[in-house]
């Protein structure tokens, strides 16, 4: 059953059972798990996108393995809910939750009406994301995200019209890991960062001046220590002022990009205004944030950094009947945004909404691997730039550190290698 306008919403409220709202891997993951132990409950799945399924960690790789975003897709979103038996309400927004009624409030996203409509649920999932932080010097129109298939697909668009300058700012995971992509599809990088190298916020300087080092020899202009403090479109008289970079992009307006050091001291001669970037596109890399109004508009307890709380054993929300997974929420104070905890903690999810007897969820956090090809980077356990890390092994080829807590145990370890050379 799947059906991508509104006119069935109230049918479905009827039924009730369980309302899903968001169609990125965490939702999916919920209804593959209710599904796979349950194929009678009513399932409405509500999603602001199309509902398509695809795999988000391949965006940082696609470019420059030449997949559109269409080759990314791995079922439609109403291919998929017919396979599930799920009612989709694709293109949808849900606008509120009242969860004394247990309802919430929809609005059609294709639609030019502001109809709102009103379905009731017996249980929810909140799987709604989170959307990347715009700083005020990155005006959203001028300046691209890769957190969402659409807009990724937008900007590849565009880059397929030849080599081109790109600037990301931002060298957390995503950013240093697009630039590489973008770099080997042929066009010229610049990764620009608040700290001296990439992954900062994570580990320790020893660790992070070697990912510098190797992004730099593989060609990526690297800009450490730098705010970008405003872009904006060149003045079409300007235009010529770089290189050779085709200019079929931005509506055929190239961007500028101030930047400065962030030291204030005025005898230090870094700190003299830097001659702007003129680039082609410019992506931002800048971290996330969990949107309050639903949570807030559902009574549930939200962290303004890490997003809504849930109970670590259950995922459930301090919300009747309400539960939240994915990027959107945080266990034990600490956001987990990455796939591989989802499968089960959906789990967790479809036996307690379907009663099922269940030893509770086990969070461990997984490992991180960055998917630069330039280095090789793995972290497991709670990584942190700050704290005691100590060298455990170190050369040339390969450094590793652990971060040891206030009682001297291992809670994260780095381990970095050379990439191996490729046999003659
Ligand atoms: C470029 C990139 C590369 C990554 N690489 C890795 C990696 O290598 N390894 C790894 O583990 N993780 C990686 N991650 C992180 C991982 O992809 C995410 O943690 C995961 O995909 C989050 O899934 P989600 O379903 O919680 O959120 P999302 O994918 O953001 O889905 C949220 C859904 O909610 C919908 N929605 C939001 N608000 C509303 C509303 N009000 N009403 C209706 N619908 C709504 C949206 O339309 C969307 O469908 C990467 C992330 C990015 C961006």
């Amino acid at each position: 059953m799947s059906v991508e306008n509104l006119s069935v919403a109230s049918s479905t409220a009827a039924k009730k059972g369980v309302i899903i709202i968001g169609a990125g891997l965490a939702g999916w993951h919920v209804i593959d798990a209710i599904r796979a132990k349950d194929t009678e409950i009513p399932i409405t799945l509500i999603t602001a996108d199309s509902g398509d399924r695809y795999h988000k960690p391949m965006l940082t790789m696609a470019i420059s393995q030449n997949k559109r975003a269409s080759d990314l897709v791995r079922a439609s979103g109403s291919e998929a809910a017919n396979t599930a038996e799920v009612t989709l309400l694709a293109n949808t927004q849900v606008t509120d939750i009242d969860p004394v009624s247990q309802t919430v409030q929809v609005r059609s996203t294709a639609q030019s009406d502001d109809a709102l409509t009103t379905i009731g649920y017996e249980k929810m999932v909140i799987a709604m994301g989170a959307h990347p932080i715009f700083p005020k010097s990155l005006p959203q129109d001028l300046v691209w995200h890769v957190n969402h298939i659409e807009r990724f697909s937008q900007l590849q668009e565009k880059l397929a019209a030849g080599s081109q300058h790109v600037a990301i700012v931002g060298a957390g995971m995503v950013g240093t890991e697009i630039a590489e992509d973008l770099l080997k599809a042929g066009h010229k990088v610049t990764l620009i960062d608040l700290n001296d190298a990439p992954l900062s916020q994570m580990l320790p300087a020893k660790a992070t001046a070697r990912i510098a080092k190797a992004i730099e020899s593989q060609g990526i202009q690297f800009l450490g220590g730098y705010q970008v403090s405003a872009v904006a479109r060149v003045n079409d008289d300007d235009n010529n002022n770089d290189s050779n970079d085709s200019n079929d992009s931005n509506d055929g307006k190239k961007l500028r990009v101030d930047y400065a050091t962030l030291s204030s001291d005025a005898d230090n001669t870094d700190t003299q205004p830097l001659e702007p970037l003129i680039v082609d596109h410019v992506i931002a890399s800048t971290g996330l944030t969990v949107d309050k109004k639903l949570p807030a508009a559902a009574g549930v307890e939200f962290d303004r950094r890490t997003g809504i709380v849930v109970d670590a054993a259950t995922l459930r929300t301090n919300a009747a009947n309400i539960y939240a997974i994915g990027d959107c929420m945080s266990i034990n104070g600490v956001a987990c945004r990455y796939v591989a905890p989802l499968r089960a903690q959906a789990a967790t999810i479809a036996d307690d909404i379907l009663g099922h007897e269940h030893s509770g969820y086990d969070h461990k956090p997984p490992m991180i691997r960055l998917k630069n090809k330039a280095i090789s980077v793995m972290v497991t356990g709670v990584p942190q730039a700050a704290g005691n890390w100590q060298v455990k092994t170190e050369s040339d080829d390969e450094l590793i550190m652990n971060l040891l807590d206030d009682n001297e145990v291992v809670s994260a370890t780095v381990t970095i290698k050379a990439p191996a050379v490729p046999k003659a």
